[in-house]
């Protein structure tokens, strides 16, 4: 009997000059989401900066619609690329951004990604004290660079998810504050950015994954929601996409099992408590 974890994040952002065409694009995106039967549960993890706030308010009764659903989870996600800044520089945003988005849908969010994937031992404190449970930024064994010029490496210690240990991302605790959701890499390195990659590279990589001989495997994929606007104007591209790879998994293995980030950290909370 073999089994797999499966979660699958979307970085939802508002930072470049392109913004009101990938506005655009998350509405539509959105719509998607609604208008279909949503098989796979999804953590949307939503960046806004201050300069452009108010298109909270515009996404809000998506949000709350996709809410209702009770399959999608919101979260957060930041840019620039934070571990280059100080605690207090981090501690000053994380908290700015943190706030706009409670006050904007009316819940706190339980769930974090970094911008670029480049966060560091204080963002995890930051994030920890405000509330937040769980991260899904680690890419392991990955370099990774920002446009700011931020680099960060990461050990391949961690291909599953772990509980971060007194803040430090290479320090694993039987159980703590923070669940740490590391990307999945496949075998030759490239992340497992679904919307980049191959269908056929992560078609392999799963069947690869399936004749191993764990019997619990996990995977954690992950794309951006403007993708969809460079899919030749297939808005339903990536959805798509993310209902082929299901089925695959389904077809490669016994039992396949889709969570939200929150969902996923209540299920291993739940398991490790003792
Ligand atoms: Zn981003």
């Amino acid at each position: 009997m073999r089994r797999i974890e499966v979660i699958v994040t979307v970085h939802v952002e508002s930072h470049n000059k392109f913004f009101s065409d990938l506005h655009l694009g998350h509405i539509k995106f959105f719509e998607l989401l609604l208008k279909k039967e949503c098989k796979v549960p999804m953590t949307l993890l939503i960046e806004r900066s201050k300069d452009v706030s108010s298109c909270y308010a515009d996404d809000k009764p998506f949000i709350d619609e996709i809410r209702k659903q009770n399959i999608m989870e919101v979260g957060l996600h930041i840019h620039p690329a934070l571990s280059r800044y100080t605690y207090d520089e981090q501690k000053q945003r994380i908290t700015d951004e943190h706030n706009l988005f409670t006050d904007a849908f009316g819940f706190a969010p339980k769930s974090f990604s970094g911008g670029h994937w480049c966060i560091n031992n204080d963002t995890v404190k930051v994030i920890s004290e405000l509330g937040i449970v769980t991260d899904a930024s680690v890419v392991p064994g990955c370099t990774v660079a920002a446009h700011n010029g931020t680099i960060v490496k990461y050990s391949d210690k961690f291909i599953k998810p772990y509980w971060i240990c007194d803040n430090n991302l290479s320090k694993e605790a039987p159980i703590s504050n923070i669940l740490e959701l590391p990307v999945s890499v496949v075998e030759d390195g490239q992340l497992v950015d679904i919307g980049r990659a191959e269908t056929k590279v992560i078609l392999d990589a799963l069947y690869k994954m399936s004749l191993s001989n764990l019997v619990s495997s996990y995977l954690h994929m992950t794309f951006h929601s403007y993708d969809l606007l460079f899919a030749n104007g297939k808005h339903n591209y990536m959805y798509d996409k993310i209902l082929l790879i299901a089925d695959s998994l389904r077809y490669c293995f016994d039992e396949v099992n889709f969570y939200t980030c929150y969902n996923y950290y209540l299920l291993k909370k739940g398991g490790k408590r003792t």
